[in-house]
């Protein structure tokens, strides 16, 4: 259980806001894995809507990830606003919900942890070639990662010509 959680009974009519801080400690209940930091807001809307319920989550900030270039530290700005609907049966393992923004919960379920939902959105909000904009990584963890790449596509590294190489390389510096 994270801490994200929303009350969904007694919402009042015209519905009731949450705020919460999406940071470091927010994402040790899930991974570091893509996202290494986070310093974001989170402001959510429910309101009750009939039998179902809507849930506006707005999210704004940073997120910590490593450029896929350099591998540096790249902050990348988080912006979200998504409507969810969260609707009630009797046997929600058995709906099939094409839209993933529509969550169905066991009829009569008290609160909702938003915690995985926010964790999921902001993943999903990131983009998929995450990379210091032109000129903004870091030249010496360039260097090091071509020099490591070019190791690696020459396997034969005990040749006469090995030495010499890092003697030069030495020389240079
Ligand atoms: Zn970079």
């Amino acid at each position: 259980m994270s801490e994200i959680i929303i009350p969904l009974h007694g919402l009042t009519r015209g519905g009731q806001e949450f705020d919460f801080v999406l940071d470091d400690s927010f994402l040790d209940e899930f991974s570091h894995d893509v996202v290494q930091g986070l310093d974001c807001k989170a402001h959510i809307a429910a309101e009750q809507k009939g039998s179902w319920i809507e849930i506006h989550c707005t999210v704004t900030g940073q997120a910590l990830v490593l450029c896929d270039r350099c591998l540096e530290d790249l902050r990348l700005p988080v912006v979200i606003d998504q409507m969810l609907t969260v609707r009630f049966d009797t046997e929600p393992e058995e709906v099939v919900n094409e839209d993933d923004n529509v969550i169905t919960l066991l009829e009569g379920t008290s609160e909702f942890d938003l915690g995985q939902t926010l964790y999921d959105l902001t993943c999903v909000s990131l983009p998929m070639q995450k990379v210091h904009q032109q000129g903004g990584c870091n030249p010496e963890a360039l260097a090091r990662l071509s020099d490591e790449a070019q190791m690696e596509s020459q396997p034969a590294m005990n040749t006469p010509f090995s030495g010499l190489k890092d003697l030069l390389k030495q020389k240079k510096n």
